[in-house]
């Protein structure tokens, strides 16, 4: 289980360039779901099982990108200068390594580190060691990531793709379990989420779902400083009532909170006051769909050093094994 994590979350991906994701989720599941396409934009949508009486059809969307940078220009000592894929904050740029797909790595500086404020992110230059504009083994419009292990630290993951590999992960073990349900259920995993929700929206237009879930990761406020808010680690998985994206359907969430203590799983209510998931294009696709997302708390998100708790991912997998095998009323 955890090689597969550890294999998920050092796979290549910003968003726009899922193909290394795609293809390790593709050889992981293919002979556990009963069909599968790749669409134009790059969603790998599966199926796993056919509509049968009392059920429904079911959209379930993890996304494979992660937030990344791409390069702008390339000056004439070689800096190569980025400008953002999704939401790369300037902050946590400072002084950190990054890596291109061609294994180029380099370091994050930026150009003026003046009165000690944080410089804005067309001020960051990478270092790639090159003394040239010729000699730089990266050029216009490469992309690359932020470099990173994945760590077990025993109880809790750390890696620089939780957001949203736990949510591929997530998915891949719930089919992996599902046997007998009533429901059609498409797993899809899907692109571009980072730059905003854009995968999910043309595979939700295909599949045409009369329920979506987004499964992702979400704000946890158990740090210093934070502590006002509820969601945590250890307290289960976090069911969507609002972001900036959705207001989670409440029927469908009802339906949520039912098969969470059916199954004896505890779970929090997360509200949060911005962000978005997969969930958001979901609900908006065609004439609508009612639609929330299960996720995971997660700290420090969008950093090189995103953490999870095992027991919550775990019970998020039990969650959603409970809630699509069942009739959903
Ligand atoms: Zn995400």
């Amino acid at each position: 289980m955890k090689e597969l994590l550890q294999k998920l979350t050092a796979a290549f991906g910003p968003s726009g360039y899922e193909t290394n994701v795609r293809e390790l989720i593709l050889e992981t599941i293919k002979n556990d779901v009963d069909e599968y396409r790749v669409d134009a934009l790059g969603n790998l949508i599966t199926r796993k099982g056919t509509l049968k009486e009392n059920g429904k059809r079911i959209m379930i969307s993890a996304h494979m990108d992660e937030i990344g940078l791409m390069v702008t220009h390339v000056d004439e000592q070689g800096y190569a200068y980025v400008t953002n894929l999704g939401g790369v904050r300037p902050l946590n740029c400072m002084s950190n390594r990054v890596i291109f797909e061609n294994g180029t790595e380099g370091m994050l500086c930026a150009r003026d580190l003046e009165n000690g404020k944080i410089p804005a992110l067309n001020q960051y230059f990478v270092d790639t060691g090159a003394s040239s504009r010729e000699n730089c083994e990266v050029k216009i419009g490469d992309p690359c990531v932020f470099a990173g292990n994945f760590v077990d630290m025993g109880d809790r993951w750390m890696s620089k793709t939780m957001d949203d590999r736990i949510g591929c992960y997530i998915a891949i073990e719930a089919l992996k379990e599902l046997k007998d349900s009533p429901n059609e259920i498409y797993f899809v995993f899907s692109v571009q989420e980072e730059v905003g929700l854009r995968g999910a929206k043309t595979a939700a237009y295909s599949i045409d779902p009369e329920i979506g879930i987004a499964l992702d990761v979400t704000m946890c406020f158990d740090t210093p400083g934070l502590v006002e808010r509820n969601l945590k680690f250890g307290a289960g998985p976090c069911i969507k009532a609002k972001d900036g994206s959705l207001v989670g359907t409440p029927w469908l969430n009802n339906a949520i909170y039912d098969a969470a203590e059916r199954a004896g799983i505890p779970y929090q209510i997360e509200v949060l006051r911005g962000a978005g998931t997969d969930a958001g294009a979901i609900a908006l696709s065609r004439s609508g769909v009612p639609s929330s997302a299960i996720s995971v708390a997660c700290r420090y998100v969008h950093t090189p050093s995103e953490m999870v708790d095992v027991n919550d991912v775990n019970q998020a997998i039990r969650l959603l094994v409970e809630f699509v095998s069942h009739e959903i009323k």
